[in-house]
């Protein structure tokens, strides 16, 4: 199977050359050129499957210039027991009788990302060698703060690869600072810049595109590479828990075989949910997707109107990971609505880059909310609806997924016989800790206290035990010091490589 640009500004080229490549070099995503259909059949077939097994099913139908040995090799060496805590990679949880909670944080960073992130690089490894590249593939990340670590976790000790995570120096918690800075491995790499994260950001987008420097890398062996979420070998390890949470509710008799389901998805850069999607184009039963988002609800309104539009202010809310105004993935999303109309696609995205906004025709709006609705939770609604799921089911949510459930419990459920309603659960609620303390406490009673007093409360009250990646940092060896101008980061580079 082929891959091809939602833009049709490039040739087909098989899945290896798109994971590769990351995005479509003049501009647009990669997609498969058609989807692969499961039937209800062979999707009863699979429930017998471990989380693994799943993982190869799906994933050869995707990447089809891998062999099955290939594929087999990267999911064991992502999904195993030492990358997570549970051989169940994503358990689901039964919330009540029709709601389910999917924990997609049971990896070494405590957040769905590591879902991708940790076999994402082993493709990468394993499409170079097809493609025949001898260059050492360097990755730069620019990181807020959570897709370093992941970033970091993943590309650790992989072959032909290093990784430089570059944060801002000060705009990152401690925690996530020290889960970063104490990272091991032989080929990976974090500096401190002195900026915020938009100087981060930009100075790596300014490396990628200048010619000059990448000429001088390539002399001396090696090639930049980015491992940021457009990459199709990041999306497509996420439609797998999509099927795995469907096979878990039919195995415990929960649904029907072909019964729908619904799924509802704290939402930022629309990776989560589009992976969702497709395995709906695949054939799972699915009513509709909920989309979540936080008071950044470009994405609610876009569902409602059919205008997505920009022109608003960037507000930085208790579930930062989902602080975003451009959603990179809905770019994808939009082709496969409109049946791969590559010219709609160029013209929306080309208004979105001169006006700042663009809206869709109402015969696309009405397919939009044929399988989706859209709608956002106000921080204060985060805070008390983690303090109620507490209180009422003895079960700790993080920030994030509470913007889920708040939508969730927003957007109503048909009585008496609700559809069963999967949400996806993003991070650890360890990970957010002082918002998760305050949420149960007030806000008085965090103020007084640090990060690692905040994760030993939290584990006083609810019992729950602290996730090994956040555990202990304060005692771990700091292996990264290096800190460098918001200028300087080619000259880190070059340090870093002895170049
Ligand atoms: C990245 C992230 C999200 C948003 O996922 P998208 O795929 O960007 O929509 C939500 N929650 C957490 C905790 C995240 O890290």
């Amino acid at each position: 199977m082929n891959y091809i640009s939602t833009r049709g500004n490039f040739e087909n080229i098989p899945s290896a050359k798109a994971v590769k490549l990351g995005m479509v070099p003049r501009g647009g995503l990669f997609v498969p050129e058609k989807i692969p259909h499961i039937s209800t059949k062979d999707l009863n077939k699979m429930s017998a499957y471990d989380y693994r097994q799943l993982a190869q099913e799906i994933l050869s139908n995707y990447l089809t210039d891998f062999s099955r040995e290939e594929i087999e090799e990267c999911t064991n060496k992502a999904y195993n027991s030492h990358n997570f805590d549970t051989l169940e990679v994503a358990p689901l949880h039964k919330l009540n009788e029709s709601t389910f909670i999917l924990e997609l944080w049971h990896g070494p960073t405590a957040a769905f990302k590591d879902i991708a992130l940790q076999i994402m690089p082993h493709f990468l490894s394993k499409a170079k060698v097809k493609l025949g590249s001898k260059k050492e593939t360097v990755i730069l990340v620019a990181t807020s703060g959570d897709t370093g670590k992941a970033a970091l976790e993943g590309f650790k000790d992989v072959k032909g690869l290093k990784i430089i995570v570059f944060y801002p120096h000060q705009g990152v918690s401690k925690i996530q600072e020290l889960q970063m800075t104490t990272t091991e491995g032989s080929n990976t790499y974090v500096v401190a810049v002195k900026g915020n994260f938009d100087d981060c950001q930009n100075a790596v987008k300014e490396i990628f595109a200048d010619t000059a420097f990448n000429f001088y890398m390539n002399e001396r062996g090696y090639e930049l590479s980015s491992a940021n979420s457009i990459n199709w070998g990041r999306l497509a390890p996420q439609i797998v828990y999509y099927f795995w949470s469907y096979l878990q509710l039919f195995r415990k008799r929960e649904i029907q075989s072909g019964e729908k389901i619904n799924f509802c998805v704290p939402t930022g850069n629309f990776g989560n949910i589009l992976a969702g999607y497709y395995a709906f184009l695949m054939g799972l039963p699915v009513g509709r997707f909920i989309c979540a988002s936080n008071e950044n609800n470009i994405l609610t309104d876009f569902i409602n109107t059919g205008i997505y539009d920009k022109r608003r202010e960037f507000k930085k809310t208790n579930s930062p990971s989902m602080d975003i105004l451009i959603s990179s993935n809905l770019e994808r999303f939009l082709f496969e609505i409109t049946g791969h109309d590559g010219k709609k696609i160029n013209t929306w995205f080309k208004e979105l880059q001169s006006k700042e906004y663009f809206t869709v025709d109402p015969f696309t709006l009405k397919k939009i909310q044929q399988s989706m609705t859209g709608d956002f939770a106000l921080e204060e609604e985060v805070l008390s609806v983690i303090k109620e799921v507490y209180r009422k089911y003895n079960y700790l949510l993080d920030t994030h997924t509470a913007v889920g459930f708040k939508v969730f419990l927003q957007t109503g459920q048909r009585k008496p016989s609700p559809v069963k309603t999967v949400i996806c659960s993003t991070a650890n609620p360890y990970k957010f800790n002082s918002s998760v303390l305050e949420a149960l406490k007030g806000k008085a009673y965090v103020s007084q206290k640090n990060e690692f007093e905040i994760l030993e409360e939290l584990k006083n009250i609810t019992g729950l035990e602290i996730h090994q990646g956040l555990k202990d940092l304060n005692k771990k060896e700091i292996k990264h010091k290096g800190i460098c101008e918001k200028q300087g980061l080619r000259e880190a580079i070059k340090e870093i490589l002895s170049i």
